[in-house]
């Protein structure tokens, strides 16, 4: 059910959550629609991140806010996503900071994405750009009966192909420490009795 906020009824973490949202949105790339975006995660570690919108003048290749903070936490390896906040404001209009922003299809389906991997219904912040108004309501709610990993019977397959990751990433940096060449590809200069000392 969807419930309809002011900054007053969220909780301390929340209100930081929604705040470094609409922090982030200073950082959007929008030239071509003036409309900045900024998106923040908080995850079940306490961690959170935060990212803008990025367009490009191959208009279609534009990068939501959402899906580029996901991608933040996620190089960070800490998708264990609990709430997203999303703000945005039509900043060559700045009188007009009264539309509520919700997470597009794409968004939606990215959002659901981490869940699956936090086993959390993600709890979504909506808001003005102003936060005079904010929607909280859960990712099942924004998009039900959403197709996952479980429709691929991979929803219990992660946690171990990561470690197998982590193992082929250890082996290969094992690699490159006892290879012969340095990062620039030139071999490496004969090591100087002096620096065993
Ligand atoms: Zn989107």
């Amino acid at each position: 059910m969807h419930r309809t906020l002011t900054l007053a009824d969220l909780s301390e973490r929340d209100r930081q959550l929604v705040e470094a949202a609409r922090d982030a949105s200073v950082n959007a790339y929008a030239p071509y629609s003036g409309f900045a975006v900024g998106a923040a995660v908080r995850t079940k570690s306490g961690r959170s991140y935060s990212g803008a919108n990025l367009e490009n003048a191959s208009y279609g290749l534009g990068i939501c806010a959402e899906v580029s903070v996901m991608a933040v936490a996620s190089a960070a390896a800490d998708l264990d996503v609990e709430a997203i906040a999303v703000v945005g404001h039509k900043f060559t209009e700045p009188q007009d900071s009264s539309q509520l922003v919700t997470p597009c299809g794409r968004c939606r389906q990215v959002i659901f994405e981490a869940s699956q991997v936090s086993n959390v219904d993600v709890r979504v912040f909506s808001c003005t750009g102003d936060l005079s108004q904010i929607v909280e309501c859960t990712i099942s709610e924004l998009l039900p009966a959403a197709f996952g990993p479980k429709n691929l019977g991979l929803d219990e397959a992660w946690p171990e192909m990561r470690s197998q990751l982590r193992a082929a990433a250890a082996r290969l940096a094992g690699k490159a420490r006892v290879g012969t060449t340095s990062h620039t590809g030139l071999p490496r200069a004969p090591r100087h009795a002096a620096s065993k000392r």
